[in-house]
């Protein structure tokens, strides 16, 4: 459609095809007589593979000539011309491809929506003429004011001017605690984008898909004529694929949609904004581990157009960039508590953030004195509160305490949760289940201990429903409600919960950091944090950053609409710097804190990594697995720029009955890793391995 006809098309009669299929190179194909003049790069086909099966293919490319015998190239069957994919879109797939060293076919194919991936039924031409048609047009209903663009702050405007009047590709770290108003400046930004031209779009990554109703609502009403289409993975397959085609078309403007509408086509991009930049649903944990946050800079270098990531609290990843230069830092500072009498939607008061020390204040059900007394006194004033742990069902691990038995998954090195199911928020739940978080495995809590026999097993720690059950108790005429993926399991439960506390219909919600992200409770003047200190000392490196992400985001919750708010975090280490940060509500403090640490120990930004990852039947075959890898690296690399660590178990080393382990590579910089890593791949490819075991490669892995 957007393509120029390669001048080789009347004479080319062979094409590489991209299949999914475990090859690393597209396969040669030879045309029809009938296609060799309308045949070119991008078009979709059907191929023969194996006997008798039939695939559809990606045309990488068409020549006149082919490198191998041949008599033993054979035939495209079908030729799909509609829609036509362009040069640009597969060399975007091309790099993400080389860059996360996967196969280009697997990452063309599977950035394709599910209706374009498939070899096509005989009546498909119909099915795309009905994919094209543009939904009803929605009656525009009258705009609510909290949906119109408010007068812009200075701070707003100039952030604003910095990204229109940038020329070319140029990174923007766009900084502010919630509510200071960034996605005004987004908003901003994109308006002025879509002036540039009738055609001009704009990428609008955000993290959660429950979140692209929100935005969606308030840029339809900011946008009434602008063709605004959302793309995530719970979209029916023919809305995805229409809402891919009027992108690939241009007749969608603003594409709206998690890390997958990354691959979207945007022949005529003008703009990328990545919002919560730092989250880490933007890196793919399966098939190409990409990170949609990574690939947009890429997307917006490669058209020469800014990119606007934001957040309260960027990855350190990018906050480096910013402080060293790459990144053009915006900063939004949170408006101080104006006068009561102007103070506005806008004014953000930042929330004071208090540790209580449990070695002193020891928890009962979860809940330390100082907290208990903060909620009575919050119930009181008439205020709504917040609870928040980290961690769902009843209890996390039931246990004998005659023996010692502990309700281990019998597929997962982990325990299994007890879950109680049956009840509602009025009575009490009438059965329990132990339940595992990572495989799904599941049974009945068991009438005595499997071991000894004892019928008095105890649940250990506290969950949600725990939680739940002890606000209920403490107070009991406060209306209590809880937010969880098992409270939210049916489809618009979680709206429903979330429409209760901003009606003020609910006094109390506890939840899981479902109510962390993006919803903003006007009323509530008290958040309690129960178990943060659990990530804290998890093993991974990243588990400072993101706990304090997910506090600020927590304590972002509240202390909006002018209402001072507290925000109480429950910790047996209030003097560890992570805490005090947070109690001075400065993410640069933290950061820079974080940031001498990583140097000093030679870790990301300061290293690149790479993660090997083997999966079996048995940990020592996915350890000698690795321990050769790690043999056949050592020999590629002997110059000292690429170090390979040992292969160790993985901190989950069972799950789901497979044993799993990993090897760590890093290197200091990046060239010579990828360099590396095409040339080590390519043996690791070569190497004899048990039937049962399975690799992949992580190319900067967000967990260790
Ligand atoms: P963020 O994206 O940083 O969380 P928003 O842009 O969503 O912040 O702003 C939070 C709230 O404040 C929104 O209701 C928004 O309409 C409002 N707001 C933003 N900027 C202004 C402003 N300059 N004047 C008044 N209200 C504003
Ligand atoms: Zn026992
Ligand atoms: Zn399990």
């Amino acid at each position: 459609m957007n393509e120029r006809p390669s001048p080789l098309v009347d004479a080319s009669a062979f094409a590489q095809v991209l299949l999914d299929l475990p090859v690393p190179h597209p396969l040669q194909y030879r045309f029809e007589p009938e296609h060799v003049s309308i045949a070119r790069a991008g078009m979709r086909c059907v191929v023969p593979v194996g006997p008798g099966r039939q695939m559809l293919g990606i045309i990488a490319s068409v020549s006149p000539e082919c490198s191998i015998d041949e008599r033993r190239v054979r035939t495209v069957r079908r030729l799909l011309d509609d829609p036509v994919l362009s040069r640009d879109w597969l060399q975007f797939c091309k790099f993400a491809a080389d860059y996360y060293h996967h196969p280009w076919a697997q990452v063309a194919l599977s950035a394709l929506p599910p209706l374009l991936r498939v070899v096509p039924g005989p009546r498909a031409g119909a099915r795309m003429t009905r994919l094209r048609r543009a939904p009803p047009p929605e009656a525009t209903p009258a705009i609510p004011q909290t949906l119109l663009a408010p007068p812009l702050r200075e701070e707003q405007r100039q952030a604003i001017d910095a990204i229109v009047r940038s020329r070319g590709f140029a990174p923007f770290l766009l900084h502010g605690i919630t509510g200071s108003g960034k996605t005004e400046v987004y908003l901003g930004a994109l308006t002025a984008a879509l002036r540039t031209d009738s055609d001009a779009q704009v990428l609008w990554l955000v993290p959660e898909i429950n979140l692209t109703p929100q935005f969606e609502a308030r840029l339809r009403a900011r946008f009434p004529q602008v063709r605004i289409v959302s793309l995530h993975s719970a979209l029916p397959a023919s809305e995805r694929t229409g809402a891919w085609l009027a992108a690939h078309e241009g007749r969608a403007r603003v594409v709206l949609g998690t890390r997958l509408a990354v691959f979207a086509s945007l022949p005529h991009l003008k703009l990328a904004i990545v919002d919560e930049e730092h989250d880490t649903s933007f890196k793919a944990s399966d098939g190409v581990r990409y990170s949609a946050r990574d690939l947009a800079i890429k997307r917006a270098q490669l058209a020469r157009v800014p990119v606007v990531l934001g957040s309260a609290t960027p990855s350190l990843e990018s906050w480096h960039r910013a402080a060293t230069g790459r990144y053009t830092l915006l900063t939004l500072t949170p408006r101080a508590a104006d006068a009561p009498e102007k103070a506005s939607v806008s004014s953000v008061i930042r929330p004071a953030v208090q540790s209580v020390d449990i070695r002193q204040h020891p928890a009962q059900q979860g809940l330390s004195e100082p907290s208990r007394a903060a909620l009575t006194e919050a119930l009181a004033r008439g205020g709504q509160a917040l609870v928040f742990i980290n961690r769902r069902g009843y209890s996390p691990v039931l246990a004998c305490e005659a023996c010692g038995w502990l309700s281990d998954c019998p597929n997962c090195s982990a325990y299994a949760a007890l879950h109680r199911v049956g009840g509602d928020s009025a009575k009490p739940a009438t059965k329990a289940w132990l339940r595992c978080h990572h495989c799904g495995w599941g049974r009945m809590v068991p009438r005595a201990c499997p071991t000894c026999g004892n019928q008095d097993l105890r649940p250990v720690g506290q969950g949600t429903q725990r939680v739940e059950e002890a606000l209920r108790q403490g107070w009991p005429t406060a209306r209590v409600g809880r937010l969880d993926r098992d409270s939210a399991r049916r489809a618009d439960a979680a709206q429903e919960t979330l429409a209760r506390v901003h009606a003020g219909e609910l006094d109390l919600l506890v939840g899981t950091q479902m109510i962390a992200k993006g919803h903003d409770f006007r009323g509530v003047s008290l958040v309690c944090v129960l178990n943060a200190d659990a990530q804290l000392i998890a093993s991974d490196f990243r588990a400072p950053e993101r706990l304090f992400a997910l506090l600020m985001q927590v304590a972002g919750r509240a202390g909006r609409a002018g209402q001072p708010a507290r925000v109480l975090v429950q910790t047996r280490f209030p003097e560890h710097p992570l805490y005090r940060a947070l109690a001075h509500g400065d993410y640069g403090e933290f950061a820079q804190e974080q940031l001498a640490e990583r140097r000093a120990a030679k870790m990301p930004p300061f290293t690149h990594q790479a993660l090997l990852s083997a999966t079996a039947k048995d940990l020592p075959d996915a350890l000698q697995f690795l321990a050769t890898c790690r043999r056949a690296g050592l020999d590629l690399c002997d110059d000292g720029s690429i170090a390979l660590y040992d292969p160790v178990p993985m901190p989950l080393a069972r799950l789901a009955s497979e044993m799993r382990a990993q090897l760590l590579v890093e290197a200091t910089r990046r060239a010579p890793l990828h360099a590396f890593l095409e040339s080590w791949l390519a043996l690791v490819r070569t190497i004899k391995a048990p039937r049962s075991l399975r690799w992949h490669i992580d190319v900067d892995p967000m967990a260790i």
